[in-house]
This record gives C-alpha cells, sequence and structure tokens, in this order.
C-alpha cells in the first residue's frame, strides 16, 4: 500500500502491507511458513526472497504496518521486545560508548544494558528523563551515543518531552530512542516529534491480546536502517512468521481497542482518586499529573497504564494485587484483558536493591477493554477487603 501513504491511521492500520494474496484473492495476506524459497535458476529470487532469517513476506507485511503506522522510513521485528532492544544496541554502541538511559526503564531493559553491554565496555548513567538539565549534565560530550527513554514511563507514568530531549541529545550527536510500548503509535508518534528511533515490546498493545511475543525498532536514517538490517539478518533473533501475522492481526484493532483502553484507564483513575485505601493514583490524564499538560500535547489521548500507591505499604499493596478477580495477576500488560501487577517483586524484580527501585507500596494496573462498571466494582471490593 506504498502507493497510498496518506490514508488515515485507523486505514493504514487495517490496510498497510495487508494487500490481499494476488494468487488466490485471500482477503487476509497467507502466513508464509516457510524457511526457504526455490530460486528460478542459481540467484533468481522471487520478489528478493531466499531464505527466511533474510526475508519472510509475513514478516515484511507487520514490518510494513508498523513503518507506516510509526510514521518511519523502515520497520524490523524481533521475536521479543528485548531482541529488538538488543540490535538496536549493538547497531550503535562500542565499546568505550555511553548510554543515558530514564531511572524508571522497563526492567528487563536496564538488565540487559547493565548485565549484558556493561561487561562488554558500554557504560550508562541512569537519570530522571523529564528533568533536562539532568539530562545535559549526564551527557558526556563524545561518548554518549544514545538518550533512551520510556514515555509514559513504568510504572509511575512520568512523562517527558520528546520534542526537547530529541533536540538536546541532537546538540551532542546522540540517538534518541523512545520505548514507545506503553503508548503505541495511535496515541504517540515519537519520530514525528523529532526521536531518531522508536522501539516497541509488540507483545504488549500492538498485539494486544496477551497471545503472542515480539519486539520492533522503526527508524528513518538510511545509515542505522543498513545496520539494523544486517544484524537482524546477520544475528537472526526475526519474528516468526506464526508470530507476525498474529501481530498483523492484532494491530488490525488497534485504533478502537486503544480508545477503550484510554476510556476506562480515565474512569478508574477518577473513581479512585482520593479513595482512603490509596496515596495516590498515578495517571497522566488526572489534572494534577505533574506531565498532564505535556502529555496532552504529544499524546492523542492518555493510555490504559495507571498505578497506584497502597496507603499500607508493601503487605496492604501485595494483598490488593492478590484479591481482585477480573484485574487478574499477571506481568506484562496492554492486553485486552485488564492486568494487575505489583512491579517491586514483578516487572522490575531485576532493579530492586538499586537507585531504580520501584517504591513496594505501588501497584500497577493494565486496564482492558471489559466493561468499566465490572473493572470498578472489582477495584473498588478488592481495597474495601484492605
Ligand atoms: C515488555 C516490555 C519490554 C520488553 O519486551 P518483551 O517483548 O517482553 O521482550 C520493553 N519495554 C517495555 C516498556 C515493556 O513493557
Amino acid at each position: 500500500m506504498s502507493e497510498t501513504p496518506d490514508y488515515h491511521f485507523s486505514t493504514r492500520a487495517i490496510r498497510a502491507g495487508q494487500d490481499f494474496d494476488p494468487s488466490t484473492g485471500s482477503v487476509v495476506p497467507p502466513v508464509y511458513l516457510t524457511s526457504t524459497f526455490v530460486q528460478d535458476g542459481i540467484g533468481g529470487f522471487r520478489g528478493g526472497y531466499e531464505y527466511a532469517r533474510g526475508g519472510n513476506p509475513t514478516r515484511d507485511s507487520l514490518q510494513e504496518l508498523l513503518a507506516s503506522l510509526e510514521g518511519g522510513a523502515a520497520a524490523f521485528s524481533f521475536a521479543s521486545g528485548l531482541a529488538a532492544e538488543d540490535t538496536l544496541l549493538r547497531s550503535i554502541l562500542k565499546p568505550g560508548d555511553h548510554i543515558v538511559m530514564g531511572n524508571d526503564v522497563y526492567g528487563g531493559t536496564h538488565r540487559l544494558v547493565s548485565r549484558v553491554f556493561v561487561p562488554w565496555g558500554v557504560s550508562i548513567s541512569t537519570v530522571e528523563m523529564g528533568d533536562l538539565e539532568m539530562v545535559r549534565h549526564a551527557i558526556r560530550p563524545d561518548a554518549t551515543k544514545i538518550l533512551w527513554v520510556e514515555t509514559p514511563s513504568n510504572p509511575l507514568m512520568k512523562i517527558t518531552d520528546i520534542e526537547a530531549l530529541a533536540a538536546l541529545g541532537h546538540e551532542f550527536g546522540a540517538t534518541v530512542v523512545v520505548d514507545n510500548t506503553f503508548a503505541s503509535p495511535y496515541l504517540q508518534r515519537p519520530l514525528e516529534l523529532g526521536a531518531d528511533v522508536v522501539v516497541h515490546s509488540t507483545t504488549k498493545y500492538l498485539g494486544g491480546h496477551s497471545d503472542v511475543l515480539g519486539g520492533a525498532i522503526v527508524l528513518n536514517d538510511p545509515e542505522l536502517i543498513e545496520k539494523v538490517g544486517f544484524l537482524q539478518f546477520g544475528v537472526g533473533a526475526v519474528s516468526g512468521p506464526m508470530d507476525a501475522w498474529l501481530t498483523v492481526r492484532g494491530i488490525k484493532t488497534l485504533a478502537v481497542r486503544m480508545d477503550k483502553h484510554s476510556a476506562n484507564a480515565a474512569a478508574i483513575a477518577d473513581r479512585l482518586v482520593g479513595h482512603p485505601k490509596l496515596e495516590r493514583v498515578f495517571y497522566p490524564g488526572l489534572p494534577d499529573h505533574p506531565g498532564h499538560d505535556l502529555a496532552a500535547r504529544q499524546m492523542k489521548s492518555f493510555g490504559g497504564m495507571i498505578s497506584v500507591a497502597v496507603a499500607g505499604g508493601a503487605a496492604a499493596a501485595k494483598r490488593f494485587a492478590e484479591s481482585t478477580v477480573l484485574f487478574q495477576l499477571a506481568e506484562s500488560l496492554g492486553g485486552v484483558e485488564s492486568l494487575i501487577g505489583y512491579p517491586s517483586e514483578m516487572t522490575h524484580a531485576s532493579v530492586k536493591g538499586t537507585a531504580l527501585e520501584v517504591p513496594e507500596n505501588i501497584v500497577r494496573l493494565s486496564v482492558g477493554i471489559e466493561d468499566v462498571d465490572d473493572l470498578i466494582a472489582d477495584l473498588l471490593g478488592a481495597l474495601d477487603r484492605l
């Protein structure tokens, strides 16, 4: 669909990379479950396909779709979000380089850098990314190659000004990477705001149904596109065809799902504010959230993630997380079903005891698209029982 790039988002979500199968008319492009492709004479590749680590039409369809939705020149998909991040980091960093990263990035991202790249000779500074003076202070001219931010951040929903961060990074020639997993391209498009690279765990909102792992990199710079493409092939952490197909299937409903996730989360956040069993509700849609105005500017709406600080400390927070019914206790987020998590010992267990540790009374909600009254009743019931 590259000849019709001006369709609106919801149309592209359904049509970009999704041309019907020309040989049968099948409306849904088939899943190419094949590892290799017959050649018409040596080097005679049909459609350029040779071997599936290098390229598979089902993966291409997902990649074309992701590039279209994020407004990037190219997208690459991987077996998981962390596989995508690893490939991106290898494409940019070499020993001696330095990365500045949010002090509340996804625990697995911090673990990847600190446990895999640091022993390799890369160094890392973790800072409050919303505070641009602190970021500037952390940058080491010549050594800092990457600024890495999540906005909204996980789990405290801090908001960073992507446009301003990109401008700062570019002053120093650093590549500005936004992990756009929490917002999805429907709510926020970092490349349009000046970021260089978007990474995703497509496991979350893009896939949207908690049934497939995946990751992606979307970017514009031709030189970096070349490097990432080479490492996707050369290292081989690619998404398989069935995973790519499931992710495409999920993305078709991204726009309607995100609208409903956001509406449900906004209603829940409103209802929870001021609850006697809670110290605080973290949701960028609340007018007193410190990043509210900024989020209103750079996001279409405020998304489906909420965190709460429970008044009774760690014990009460754990009991709350273990006593809801519709909100099921599980890692992950972004699926149609609501999930509840205790970051300190679940998603962020790998940063416990470090400066990145999450307070022990925080509970995180991934608000699904069920009936909002049922969700509110579930949460209020569990809080009552504390
Ligand atoms: C889950 C997640 C990741 C890692 O993705 P996987 O698909 O689990 O490898 C990275 N960043 C964020 C914000 C995430 O939520």
